[in-house]
C-alpha cells in the first residue's frame, strides 16, 4: 500500500529545510539492462524507495575557479553538510513512522576516507540514475545531472527507505541533454582530457588529477563552463 502521507510530509520536510528540489524513485530502475553500477538493493535488501535530495551550489563558487578552488571545494562541503542535515531529519522521521532509512554518502571520499571503490571509483548507487528516473533532470557530456533550474551546478544526497513512499516518474526527458551536442564546452576544458566527444568519461583521470595535481582540492571547470542554468 502507498504511503502518500508520508510522502508528502516528508517532501515537505525537506523543502522547509532548504533542498531546492527531491524526488522519491522506484529502485526497481536499478535492474534496467543500461545500468552497470552497483545497485542500492545490495545496501538494503529490502528496500522500496530512494529519495534523492538536492540543493543549488551558489554561483561565486563557480565564477572563481579556478584561482577560488578552496572556496569551491569548502562550498561543495558545505552544500553537502546541509544536505546531511536536511536528510538526517528525514530518516529519522521515516523512522518515526515505523521504517527504517539509512543516507548514503554524497561524496566519493572524504576526511581521507574513501566511500567509492577506489579503482573503479563506482559508489553504492549512482544518485545521478536514480535522479533522471524522478525526473529531476537528464545527464550531459559531462556525466553529471543536469537539473532544469540549476544545471550541473547542485549537489545531491540520497536516502535508502523500506517505506513503499508514492514514486515519482521521469517526464519523458531524453537521457543525454539536447542541447551538448551543439556546446561540448566541458570536453573542451577538462585539463585531465577525461571527458571525450563519444560520451565516455575517464573518472580515474578526473580523480588523478583532483587528488595528485590539486592535493585533493575540487576542479569544477566542467560544472562551471555548462550553460545549462537559468541564471
Ligand atoms: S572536474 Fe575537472 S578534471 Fe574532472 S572531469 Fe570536470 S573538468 Fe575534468
Ligand atoms: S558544458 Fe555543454 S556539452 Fe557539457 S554538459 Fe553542459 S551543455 Fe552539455
Amino acid at each position: 500500500m502507498v504511503e502518500t502521507s508520508i510522502t508528502e510530509v516528508l517532501k515537505d520536510m525537506a523543502f522547509r529545510s532548504g533542498a531546492d528540489f527531491v524526488g522519491i524513485v522506484d529502485p526497481s530502475c536499478f535492474e534496467n539492462s543500461e545500468y552497470t553500477g552497483n545497485k542500492p538493493q545490495d545496501v538494503m535488501t529490502d528496500l522500496q524507495s530512494v529519495i534523492i535530495l538536492g540543493v543549488s551550489i551558489p554561483r561565486g563558487a563557480f565564477d572563481t575557479l579556478p584561482r577560488g578552488r578552496a572556496e569551491y571545494t569548502n562550498t561543495l562541503m558545505a552544500g553537502t553538510a546541509t544536505l546531511r542535515i536536511i536528510a538526517f531529519q528525514i530518516a529519522r522521521f521515516i523512522e518515526k513512522k515505523g521504517y527504517k532509512a539509512t543516507i548514503a554518502p554524497s561524496e566519493g571520499s572524504e576526511f581521507g576516507y574513501w566511500y567509492a571503490d577506489r579503482k573503479t571509483l563506482k559508489a553504492d548507487f549512482s544518485f545521478k540514475y536514480a535522479a533522471y528516473h524522478a525526473g529531476l533532470g537528464n545527464f550531459g557530456m559531462n556525466h553529471l545531472l543536469i537539473t532544469k533550474d540549476f544545471g550541473p551546478k547542485v549537489r545531491m544526497t540520497a536516502i535508502l527507505t523500506d517505506a513503499p513512499l508514492d514514486g515519482d516518474k521521469n517526464t519523458q526527458l531524453p537521457f543525454i541533454n539536447d542541447a551538448c551536442s551543439a556546446c561540448m564546452k566541458c570536453i573542451k576544458i577538462c585539463p585531465a582530457g577525461a571527458i571525450t566527444a563519444e560520451g565516455v568519461i575517464h573518472r580515474e583521470k578526473c580523480a588523478e588529477y583532483m587528488f595528485n595535481v590539486l592535493g585533493g582540492l575540487r576542479c569544477g571547470l566542467c560544472i562551471k563552463v555548462c550553460p545549462l542554468d537559468r541564471f
